[in-house]
């Protein structure tokens, strides 16, 4: 089994708790299963993403226990040509169509399908986004470990973007390309991109890619219920207090606390093997407190 950490290395790219939360439960989640942990540098953006942040990110990891400098690691700035040829494939079968509408919506990252009837255009006339046309695709239910079932449903999720207006692969695009290519089996995220599954289960299907099991984690909110913020409290984590970051994250997973006198990796490696997803099951939400 196979699992992946993603990390943007951009200037809002500093773990915080919630990122830690995320990274936390996915390395528990394969070290529970004998898996292996996986990276995937999210570099895509050439303006935004910088060495800096990335070696940042990489030492925030290795301070918290969940990677060793042997840990695999795949970058997207390596890998444009692999997403155009995903891209060309769908082209050659005349289900890409270039889309203009609105801004807002692209900037959005596709969760919204084409408010227009783009369908009808070449997809090579004009510089605009391309989406992929779903709709000859079955309704499907996919199974989340904790959420359920997510359902894909060709009225509704119409279309997406796979390739954005500034020339670079879409999100999803590059999620499921990226996630066939490290073979990954399992993915384990926070649940505000359960949206995503019916999106990555139709690229897939049309790709021919394996699917991977689903568990979506809880999201760390503010009292009042927003996801917690970069900008709002969600300071970087400080390598000193390693420990009781993590122990704080394994409160908000509501998962048996590991003993205090262990060490960090002591306390990922008992956490490992007391790990019990089932203790958030159906939780899309938790308080930071
Ligand atoms: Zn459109």
């Amino acid at each position: 089994m196979a699992y992946v950490g993603r990390f943007a290395p951009s200037p809002t790219g500093p773990l915080h708790l919630g990122s830690l939360l995320a990274a936390l439960a996915s390395a528990l989640d394969a070290a529970y299963h004998d898996g292996t942990w996986l990276l995937r540098i999210e570099d895509l953006d050439p303006h935004r993403c910088q060495p800096q942040y990335e070696r940042q990110i990489l030492a925030q990891l290795a301070a918290h226990g969940l990677i060793a400098s042997t840990t695999t690691r795949l970058r997207q700035s390596t890998r444009s040509e692999i997403y155009r040829h995903a891209l060309n494939e769908l082209k050659s079968r005349g289900l890409i169509f270039p889309c203009d509408c609105t801004r807002k919506i692209l900037a959005q990252q596709t969760e919204a399908c084409c408010e227009r009837d783009c369908r009808s255009r070449q997809p090579d006339l004009i510089q605009s986004a391309l989406r992929v046309d779903l709709t000859a695709l079955p309704r499907a239910q996919i199974l989340d470990r904790s959420l359920g079932p997510i359902i894909f449903d060709p009225e509704r999720h119409r279309d997406v973007v796979v390739w954005r207006r500034d020339g670079v692969a879409a999100y999803h695009l590059a999620v499921v390309v990226d996630d066939a290519a490290q073979g990954v089996t399992d993915v384990v995220r926070g649940a505000d991109l359960a949206s995503s599954v019916p999106w990555q289960t139709a690229i897939q299907r049309l790709l021919g890619l394996p699917e991977p099991r689903y568990l979506h984690l809880p999201v760390l909110t503010d009292a009042d219920g927003t996801k917690l913020s970069k900008r709002d409290h969600a300071a970087p984590l400080a390598d000193g207090q390693a420990i009781t970051a993590i122990r704080q994250a394994l409160g908000w997973l509501r998962q048996p606390q590991a003993p205090n006198s262990l060490t960090v990796g002591g306390t990922i490696r008992w956490a490992a093997e007391h790990w019990q997803p089932q203790r958030f099951a159906g939780l899309e939400s938790v308080a930071y407190e």
